[in-house]
């Protein structure tokens, strides 16, 4: 018995790319959950997550009911973060976005540059002092997390075994100096109490998957299965986006498209 998930974000309509993924994870799984990943209260939007619960009704999917909101679960990060916190395994960061862009470089364009640890390096009594009066996020150590768990691995279902290499990030951010709580924090914590044993979710997320299986290690929790997909392409081989409206479900079902020309479409576009 396999239990899959779809965890999409509500700050936009659902286009081609979201239905694949959908369509992807529910196919894989005996069971079938939605998640809706709405921690963020200034990019989401209630009246996006009821459109993606139409649309993917609309497209012929079902799901488990209740969905988890991750705006309901704070306690659950918390107590999470809080079991880092215990094993000295965080430390709070001051910088700001600014700082860290002039004191590093993003390895791609678009993409998080690595944090330098420019905080790690504070003085007690500095850490303390800012404590009191700066907003901070936690991140975690990750080289003394990893001296911790010591090597680990994960399965990827397309690409085979993996050597878990959660240093490629830096040591990053667990609770947000706006939100007590971050993406990998809140994913490693769900699937857990969610009992997911497959993940299915885009390529785009492959690397995140180093620091989620750090995560699981450090946090004694259960490894699922992984597997990652490509990601669907419009003609000129662009990344399908939420901004773009033409290729949402929404449109596509105003312009009289039927779920199955979509579900067609939608494999159309998955270039292998
Ligand atoms: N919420 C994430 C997104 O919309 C997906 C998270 C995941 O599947 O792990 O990109």
């Amino acid at each position: 018995m396999t239990t899959t998930r779809f965890a999409p974000s509500p700050t936009g309509y659902l286009h081609l790319g979201h239905a694949f993924s959908a369509l992807f994870a529910a196919k894989q799984g005996d069971r079938f959950l939605l998640r809706i990943e709405d921690i963020d209260p200034v990019r989401c939007k209630p009246e996006f997550a009821e459109a993606l619960f139409e649309d993917l009704s609309w497209l012929g999917l079902s799901w488990e009911k209740p969905v988890r909101f991750q705006s309901q679960h704070f306690e659950d990060y918390r107590a999470n973060l809080e079991k880092l916190r215990a094993m000295d395994l965080l430390y709070p960061c001051f910088c700001t976005r600014s700082e860290i862009l002039a004191a590093t470089h993003a390895p791609h364009e678009g993409e998080t540059p690595v944090y330098p640890g420019t905080c790690h390096r504070l003085s007690k009594d500095q850490r303390e002092d800012w404590m009191a009066t700066k907003p901070y996020a936690w991140r975690l150590n990750v080289e003394k997390a990893i001296k911790m768990t010591g090597p680990l691995s994960w399965h990827d279902a397309a690409k085979g075994e993996q050597q878990a290499k959660p240093q490629i990030f830096g040591d990053i951010v667990l609770a947000r100096k706006d939100i007590p709580a971050s993406y990998h924090l809140c994913v490693v914590t769900d699937d857990a109490l969610q009992n997911i044993d497959l993940v299915t979710r885009g390529e785009d997320l492959f690397d995140s998957t180093h620091i989620h299986r750090l995560l699981q290690a450090l946090l004694d929790l259960p490894t699922p299965d992984y597997h990652h997909h490509p990601l669907c392409r419009d003609a000129k081989g662009w990344r399908l986006a939420k901004r773009d409206k033409s290729v949402t479900l929404r449109s596509m079902r105003e312009q009289g498209r039927t779920p199955e020309q979509v579900r067609n479409e939608v494999l159309g576009l998955l270039h292998t």
